[in-house]
């Protein structure tokens, strides 16, 4: 359930967004914050400026949430965001071990606004294959 505190922080990360259009980088902006509401950081989406296609505010978010809070703080928090996080940043976020995800505009939102946000090909993937040999450094590093 979304509550107006939540709406609050949401339409925070919407001016995030607004703010990088401003900037020449892509719409997108999220915030972390914590239980009380109080903003931890605040991120947008500089694929273009740093030539990097990982730097989504989400990640950047997970990332900086992973490396600087301990596990129970992490888990308190909720991540605002101006549109659901893509598969990318989902995964990070679960590694990351934040509380809550909140956005704004789904992907399928998304798409239908922008059809070439939703234009990701599938990448055929093959496996799995030599066991033996693939888990000897698993085992060498889990099981010593
Ligand atoms: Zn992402």
């Amino acid at each position: 359930m979304i509550t107006s505190a939540d709406e609050a922080l949401l339409r925070r990360a919407i001016a995030v967004a607004a703010h990088a259009v401003t900037l020449g980088d892509a719409p997108y902006g999220s915030l972390l914050a914590a239980p009380d509401g109080t903003v931890l950081i605040e991120a947008h989406n500089t694929v273009r400026r740093d030539d990097d296609i990982t730097a989504h505010p989400e990640l950047k978010l997970a990332r900086w949430a992973a490396r600087e809070l301990t596990p129970d703080a992490a888990s308190r928090t909720t991540l605002y965001t101006s549109c659901q996080p893509c598969g990318m940043c989902a995964g990070a976020l679960v590694r990351s071990g934040l509380g809550r995800v909140v956005f704004a505009i789904s992907t399928e939102q998304l798409v239908e606004l922008n059809p070439q946000s939703g234009a990701w090909p599938t990448i055929p993937h093959d496996g799995p294959a030599l066991l033996p040999e693939a888990r000897a450094p698993l085992d060498a590093y889990y099981l010593s």
